[in-house]
């Protein structure tokens, strides 16, 4: 019999669509189930957006190729857009370009091919984005974890950081804030303090996962690395896309903006394996004014910032309350399991990972659905996506936290 790859062999299922298509299961039957695994706002994106798709589709530029790196004026808008989002003069981005790809997962798996060669380690701060690990080997790439845990706010320490840099050649590190799965921003002294440390390193390329940079709920905005130490950005790259902040996850499209000779050896790549991105869309958002984009979001930040507020109230009220941590971002928060009844209960070692056997449990006998966090590099912790009805909050994690009591 003729034989996969030992690459397309090495990737696990996802245990979050696995989950999903038993709650959508047990849904269709009618029962009642409270999912909170949804990575995507449940919101239409804004309507003169959508109107400007619609007006797009008359044209039949909108059916044919794009250029392959995306669009000339989107690229500018969007280069002008973070400028100004993230306070920094033109000079400091002089050598600047964007590539468009079908969403940021694929403009993160573009950047990883352009910058990895087999054997190169990647530095992955956890807990992370379960995706960045299956793009680093694919690509023949080595990942290097540096972990963290609620007694840390879930931000690594950069002293561990630092030790690991000093004993092994980084190629790349990846910093994702606002953070999924933790919903934690990195504070502005974590972020100056790995700036300080990054400058030590010259040959380290900085990604700069800044997907959920506009959902966050506490003012001030997120802050990103290379603020406090501009001289990083010339080895930089950013990711940004339209899922999260235009609730368009379906639309697929994705960002990177960085330094134009590493884009033009991305786009090269881009060209040969999937052409530019889709047409209609760029054209639309070429179109559409994007100052919108903020009286869009603050009832979705609104929404976040209740829906953690209950959450924190319900854990209190359940004697639960060394489980609240501070998120400010995305729209994530992790339960942390190791500290509950059920956990010392079922446990046979120390450190045994439970969360999977948890989490089916509580879809099987109490149909509640969240995504066991082994994957993202915590061990006995489940994510819980705050995007749901406050009623499902409400209902839904009450029983949750019964299960775990008892
Ligand atoms: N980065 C992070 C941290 C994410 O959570 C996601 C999606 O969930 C992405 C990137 C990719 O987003 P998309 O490919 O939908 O643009």
């Amino acid at each position: 019999m003729s034989k996969v790859s030992k690459r397309a062999d090495a990737i696990t299922d996802s245990v979050t669509l696995a989950l999903n298509a038993k709650a959508t299961q047990l849904k269709a039957k009618g029962e009642k189930v409270y999912n909170f695994t949804a990575g995507q706002l449940p919101f239409k994106p804004p309507t003169d957006f959508i109107e400007a798709i619609r007006g797009e589709s008359h044209f039949l530029k909108s059916f044919q190729y794009s250029p392959a790196s995306g669009s000339k004026k989107l690229k500018q808008k969007t280069l002008d857009d973070f400028k100004s989002r993230r306070n920094l003069n033109s000079q400091s981005i002089e050598n600047w370009d964007v590539l468009v790809s079908n969403g940021a997962k694929h403009s993160l798996s573009t950047i990883m091919g352009t910058i990895i060669d087999p054997g190169d380690k990647v530095m992955l701060l956890g807990p992370y984005w379960l995706s960045y690990p299956h793009m680093v080997k694919g690509w023949g790439g080595e990942i290097v974890e540096v972990l963290s845990e609620i007694s840390d706010g879930f931000a690594p320490s950069i002293e561990k950081i630092g030790q690991v840099f000093e004993s092994q050649k980084i190629k790349a590190i990846v910093v994702n804030s606002p953070n999924n799965p933790s919903g934690v921003c990195y504070s502005d002294s974590w972020m100056k303090e790995l700036a300080t440390l990054l400058k030590r390193f010259p040959e380290t390329w900085i990604l700069s996962d800044e997907i959920y940079s506009e959902l966050y709920y506490y003012d001030p905005a997120p802050s990103q690395v290379y603020q406090f130490a501009p001289e990083l950005l010339e080895r930089t790259l950013c990711f940004d896309g339209i899922s999260k902040s235009l609730a368009s996850t379906g639309l697929r499209i994705g960002f990177t903006l960085g330094p134009k000779e590493v884009l033009s050896k991305a786009g090269k790549i881009q060209a040969h394996f999937s052409s530019g991105p889709n047409s209609m869309i760029q054209y639309a958002l070429e179109e559409w004014d994007w100052s919108q984009k903020k009286d869009f979001l603050i009832s979705i930040n609104d929404h976040l910032r209740k829906n953690t507020q209950v959450l924190k109230e319900i854990l209190y009220e359940h004697a639960l309350g060394k489980l609240w941590y501070q998120t400010q971002g995305a729209f994530y928060f992790l339960l942390d399991f190791s500290k509950t009844a059920k956990y010392e209960a079922l446990k046979t070692s120390d450190d045994e990972d439970l969360a999977l056997r948890m989490t089916e449990e509580l879809l099987l006998k109490e149909r509640i659905a969240v995504v066991p966090t082994g994957d993202f590099g915590l061990k006995n912790a489940a994510r819980l996506s705050m995007v749901v009805e406050e009623e499902t909050l409400r209902e839904g994690l009450p029983k949750l936290l019964q299960y775990l009591k008892s």
